[in-house]
């Protein structure tokens, strides 16, 4: 026979928006319990963070155990992005930037990061539960109801009075309450792996910064190498599905993705001479289609954080700053519930955090159109809008006073065309030298 249990909060998954949202929670003493299908460490993808992160660590009483374990593992220290598109070059200081706050952060191992911040959650009172899993919602009542699978498979339930969805692609409440809609991004494919890069004496790379490189063939294409202390790196191609068919990807299950990334790493000459030495040695994995969106992230009794709400794009790592941003803007809305105060979730939650996420959407979209690449690499760039792109890149997207946030679209075209004319002009004078 089921039992009904109770609790003040239940927070669906252990990612980083579900355990800032506990320690938040626990700071402000409520009962948290936090339910997580999987068993902590397990593998996740999205290593790189951005220095906005570490304010909303601090705030939530994570920063410490993440720098404490650093060195441990491997954690490396980040102040910046590099770009390269064939032979150019361009890099970003995230300590060169316009709005205030930290210039720098770390690469993770997601597996560790993610455990870490779990495991101070659960010291600072929360209750979490490994292997079990959340399968049905009652959302209707006043006080939802969950139905939950404990490791042995026994079925139990337990209402609260507030619940909190951070079950990342899972999309627990989207699917469970029909919430979900198409994002306005193409599908997008991802392939990567852990590997030890073996990268030695090269000048050019900075193991403190992440490398975006923009494929030599199509524009539309992009690597990441996400370098971490010890030698090792996260290495992923992202390319929407026909990139990856001409590469001879085929939709069977015997793909060998391995084969299939050195054929395309193959193609791009300044990415392969940096990687000369680099051993594949962990698993290729892929992931497509991830860029989600839903109708609304919140009801009277719960709300959506990270990746169960809105997911991008990875190209400007900006997906674990959005989870621990949601978390800080809706636990204190939670509090408010639980004294019994009215919210306006729309006004004070979704308005807020979509603000952000709107900045964030409009560089994606240009990145993948050209615009942003052409700035990106721009040599003529002015030194303070290098500090707003900066800022941008460094994840503080809910900036308010940097003039580029503003009409980000228009503002971003602007750019893009000031730095294509002032290329063509220093070009042309170039010649006539
Ligand atoms: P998650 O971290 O996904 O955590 C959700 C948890 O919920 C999981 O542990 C899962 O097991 C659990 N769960 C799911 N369903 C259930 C259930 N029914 N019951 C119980 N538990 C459940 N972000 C960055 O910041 N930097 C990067 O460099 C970066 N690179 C990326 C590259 C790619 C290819 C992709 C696809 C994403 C990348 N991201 C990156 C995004 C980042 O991975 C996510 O934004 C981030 O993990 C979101 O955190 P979260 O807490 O919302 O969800």
């Amino acid at each position: 026979m089921s039992t009904m249990q109770q609790t003040d909060v239940v927070i669906i998954g252990a990612g980083p928006s579900g355990s800032s949202a506990a320690a938040l929670l626990r700071k402000k003493g409520y009962q948290v319990t936090m339910i997580e299908k999987q068993y902590f460490p397990r593998f996740s993808i999205g290593e790189s963070l951005l220095p906005q992160c570490m304010v909303f660590l601090e705030e939530a009483g994570l920063l410490e155990t993440v720098n404490a374990h650093a060195e441990e593992y491997a954690f490396q220290f980040k102040n910046g992005a590099a770009f390269l598109r064939g032979e150019q070059r361009s890099f970003y200081d995230f300590r060169q930037k316009f709005s205030d706050g930290p210039g720098t952060t770390w690469q993770v191992r997601r597996a560790q990061f993610d455990h870490l911040l779990a495991q101070q959650a659960e010291k600072m009172g929360t209750d979490i539960r490994f292997g079990h899993e959340v399968t049905a919602v009652n959302i209707e009542l006043e006080h939802p109801i969950l139905d939950v699978n404990d490791e042995q498979g026994e079925h139990y339930q337990i209402q609260v009075k507030f619940l909190l969805d951070a079950s990342g692609f899972g999309r627990v409440l989207p699917k469970l309450l029909d919430l979900e809609s198409p994002s306005n991004f193409p599908v997008r494919r991802a392939v990567f792996t852990h590997i030890q890069d073996g990268i030695l004496d090269q000048p050019d790379f900075d193991r403190e910064k992440i490398l975006i490189t923009v494929h030599a063939k199509d524009h539309r294409a992009w690597y990441w190498l996400i370098p971490f202390a010890d030698g090792r790196c996260s290495f992923g191609v992202v390319a929407e599905q026909d990139f990856f068919d001409k590469y001879g990807f085929e939709h069977t299950q015997d793909i060998d993705l391995e084969q299939l990334f050195k054929r395309i790493l193959a193609d791009d000459e300044s990415l392969s001479r940096l990687l000369k030495n680099a051993q594949f040695d962990t698993t290729v994995r892929t992931l497509v289609g991830y860029s989600a969106n839903v109708k609304y992230l919140a009801g009277r009794n719960f709300a959506l954080l990270g990746n169960a709400g809105e997911f991008l794009d990875p190209v400007f790592s900006s997906g674990v700053t959005i989870a621990l941003k949601s978390s800080s803007l809706a636990v204190p809305l939670v509090d408010q519930v639980l004294k019994g105060e009215s919210v306006d979730w729309m006004e004070q939650y979704e308005q807020p955090l979509r603000r952000g996420i709107k900045v964030f959407r409009a560089y994606v979209e240009a990145w993948y159109s050209g615009e942003f690449q052409d700035v990106v690499f721009s040599q003529r760039q002015d030194e303070k809008i290098r500090g707003m792109v900066s800022s941008l890149l460094a994840g503080y997207a809910w900036d308010d006073t940097n003039p580029i946030h503003k009409n980000a679209k228009q503002r971003l075209n602007t750019l893009a065309e000031y730095c294509r004319e002032a290329e063509s002009l220093e070009e042309k004078s170039r010649e006539t030298k």
